[in-house]
């Protein structure tokens, strides 16, 4: 029996996702915090191991929805906003639309269930095309548009003018998904605001670069109605029982969270001036916690940098010719430059 002969050929012909994990001593290559919350654990007491998890994870909802000043039935929650990237196309389907460079589980997922993908280049200054986009929009009629701003991997926000553009243009036939992975480290106020005025928006976040990444913790802002349809889909008990709990102590710690943004942000602007003066380094601005670069000989200076202990992300084949670093501790951003210099 051959099983190439079983699989469906648009699962066939992806390639499964490489989250290799590759030893070293500073680790900047994939946008988590550098602080963790293992405290946190020790104050959650009451778990039962023997039961299910709250399958609608209300705790957590009602504490996301006070601190967005929305109400529970406008949350959704997911194991991780990948998770809620399938459940997303899987309610809506395609053609699924998003620029590229961007994050690449918007492209994967999409090929996994089968729908058309609408893959449009970013300008020079790394924002949306949206003549291109509105033109698109306008003739494949995309039943869902997925938009991380900031941007992963190119660090920039797109322009709120551009956005609302294509949500305006999109509102009889598109849902437009803004994902706000990294909006705790931008300067602009994000897209909840626009929430009463756009009924096609939907808002993702996750708490995984904020400190939990290894929980799994992601959901949806969007009005009743589109959190009911996807909720169809949601699997009862998605999110379990130790991450719902630690994530609800960790939001209520909001001056230890606060510090950690605002430590970041600081160290972001720190590492950008100084890669600025390293000769043959050109980074690009960031409003999020990682900073893409361009080099001359981007797989050498990868190498050198892991063979002094430092992992950062290689872009070949998303971005050719750069890197991209995560902002980590005070220390571990001095020693990845002076990885960087001597490499
Ligand atoms: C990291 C990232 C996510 C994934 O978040 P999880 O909640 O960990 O699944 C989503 N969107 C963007 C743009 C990201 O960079």
């Amino acid at each position: 029996m051959n099983i190439r002969e079983f699989v469906r050929p648009n699962v066939f012909s992806l390639r499964a996702y490489s989250a290799k994990d590759i030893p070293c001593k500073v680790k900047l290559d994939a946008n988590e915090s550098p602080y963790s919350f293992s405290d946190a654990f020790k104050t959650v007491k009451s778990i039962k191991t023997n039961r299910y998890p709250d399958p609608e994870a209300r705790g957590l909802r009602e504490l996301i929805a006070r601190e967005f000043r929305v109400k529970p039935e406008n949350i959704l929650q997911g194991n991780g906003s990948d998770e809620l990237i399938y459940q997303l196309v899987t309610t809506f389907g395609g053609p699924v639309l998003y620029p590229v460079p961007t994050f690449l589980m918007y492209g994967i997922i999409s090929q996994a269930l089968g729908e058309k993908r609408i893959a449009i280049p970013l300008n020079e200054e790394f924002d949306l095309d949206s003549r291109n986009i509105l033109m698109r929009i306008r003739r494949e009629k995309p039943g869902l548009i997925f938009l991380s701003t900031p941007n992963n991997p190119t660090g920039n926000c797109f322009s709120t003018e551009n956005i609302l553009k294509i949500i305006e243009a999109g509102s009889s036939t598109s849902l437009v998904v803004v994902d706000e992975a990294y909006q705790p480290f931008a300067s602009e106020r994000g897209f909840i605001p626009f929430l009463n005025d756009y009924e096609n928006l939907i808002i993702m976040r996750t708490l995984s670069k904020i400190g939990l990444a290894g929980l799994r913790v992601g959901f949806l802002i969007a009005r009743e109605e589109i959190i009911n349809e996807v909720n169809k889909v949601r699997l009862p008990f998605n999110l379990n029982s130790f991450s719902q709990a630690i994530a609800a102590e960790v939001i209520k710690k909001k001056t230890l969270l606060k510090g950690h943004i605002k430590s970041i942000i600081s160290e972001r602007g720190k590492l950008f001036k100084e890669l600025l003066k390293i000769k043959g380094i050109r980074p690009y601005p960031s409003e999020a916690n990682f900073i893409l670069f361009r080099v001359n000989d981007p797989d050498m200076v990868y190498n050198n940098l892991l063979r002094r202990g430092v992992l950062v992300r290689n872009m070949k084949g998303i971005i050719d010719g750069c890197l991209r670093v995560t902002v980590g501790t005070p220390q571990e951003n001095i020693l990845f430059l002076k990885a960087l210099k001597d490499s």
